[in-house]
């Protein structure tokens, strides 16, 4: 028997999924790391955003990928980068 006051949705399995799917997509050769948000919109529709972290371009030839910045790697942080994509909603 199941409550209609649960929430059975699955967009959380589907949000980490898509993390999983492509984590090891992280140029960082060994610290390959992906998050995910999702939610709705100002238009209530849904959005999913997974990203892996990155190595940012202006670190090209500057910054060496194994280089350690505040004793973590010179990455944006894949929970950074999924923020940073999150859609713009309007009026927010
Ligand atoms: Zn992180």
């Amino acid at each position: 028997m199941s409550s209609p006051l649960i929430n059975l949705s699955d967009a959380p399995y589907t949000a980490m999924q898509m993390a999983v799917d492509i984590v090891s997509q992280s140029a960082h050769p060994t610290s390959k790391v992906a998050a995910t948000v999702f939610g709705s919109d100002h238009q209530k529709e849904p959005f999913y955003v997974a990203r892996t972290n990155y190595y940012p371009a202006a670190f090209i030839d500057v910054v060496p990928i194994d280089e350690k910045i505040g004793n973590s790697s010179p990455t944006v942080h894949a929970e950074t980068a999924a923020l940073m994509n999150v859609p713009v909603a309007e009026g927010a």
